[in-house]
């Protein structure tokens, strides 16, 4: 059994060497920097001038082969035979237990299929340490948690995954024909019996609808519509993680993988 890639797949794998001491480069989410975890060299993340491009949804309705990417060179991906996701990461890192729902990975990672590349990231703001603590503090108010889950407040137990997500912005213009009905009121007099068994005349108004026939346009402009492509959490559990900081975005960049999982989208775009 070859446990070994050959040396030239390995020579592909993209890996950001720390220029100090040689470690792998982490992304960092303190500071957005890549962060070496030894020698503690920091570099920025080469932001390239052009900014996140939004593209045209039929240029992406037929995607051809020469669109699909890989989300980093070297990237390997493994799927939860249990739940079904699909996670990519970048070695060194490894995936032995699913950030889903937590099964053992059994399966042996393979390259990762090409995909729509993603244009843009939000780059984690919490770091691995924060998380934990954070998740500690809560346990701490919890006497009943149970032990599985207070593994999860072990330092190493907490991993980030990115999750994608597809962002629309849509023009919509609509044509409506039909009546518009606009009410009026008339004042009918009628007779009445007062508390006595008198007979008297009193007032009340009536409303009346008259038709139109009514036609016209709408245009409205929806600008950053978020459909998750994740399959793999609850919509509740998606829903309590917005508003997303949509401000933050940054170009997409193999380095905010380094370090981290992401789940290959599993709702196409079509
Ligand atoms: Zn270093
Ligand atoms: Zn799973």
């Amino acid at each position: 059994m070859q446990t070994q890639p050959p040396a030239a797949a390995q020579e592909k794998i993209h890996r950001y060497p720390c220029p100090a001491c040689g470690a792998n480069l982490l992304y960092e989410p303190k500071d957005g920097f890549l962060a070496c975890p030894y020698c503690g060299h920091q570099e920025r993340i080469p932001q390239t001038a052009e900014q996140i491009e939004e593209r045209s949804y039929e240029q992406y309705l037929h995607v051809r082969p020469g669109q699909l990417e890989q989300l980093a060179q070297g990237a390997l991906e493994v799927q939860c035979q249990s739940c079904g996701a699909l996670v990519t990461f970048t070695p060194p890192e490894v995936a032995r237990q699913c950030d889903f729902c937590g099964a053992q990975i059994v399966a042996q990672p393979k390259a990762a299929d090409p995909i729509l590349a993603p244009e843009g990231v939000l780059p984690f703001r919490i770091t691995q340490q924060q998380a934990s603590a954070s998740l500690r503090q809560w346990l701490s108010s919890r006497w009943f948690a149970p032990n599985a889950l207070k593994h999860f407040a072990q330092p190493d137990a907490i991993h980030g995954i990115y999750i994608p997500f597809w962002t629309y912005d849509t023009n919509t213009q609509s044509y409506y024909t039909g009546e518009r009905g606009e009410h009026y009121y008339v004042t009918e007099t009628y007779t009445d019996r007062d508390s006595q068994g008198n007979s008297v005349q009193r007032t009340r108004q009536v409303r009346h609808t008259r038709w139109y026939d009514a036609s016209g346009t709408v245009t409205r402009w929806f600008d950053d519509i978020l459909v998750p492509a994740t399959a793999s959490l609850p919509q509740n559990r998606l829903e309590a993680l917005e508003p997303w900081d949509l401000a933050e975005l940054k170009p997409y960049d193999p380095a905010f993988l380094s370090g981290y999982k992401a789940q290959r989208y599993q709702v196409d775009l079509a």
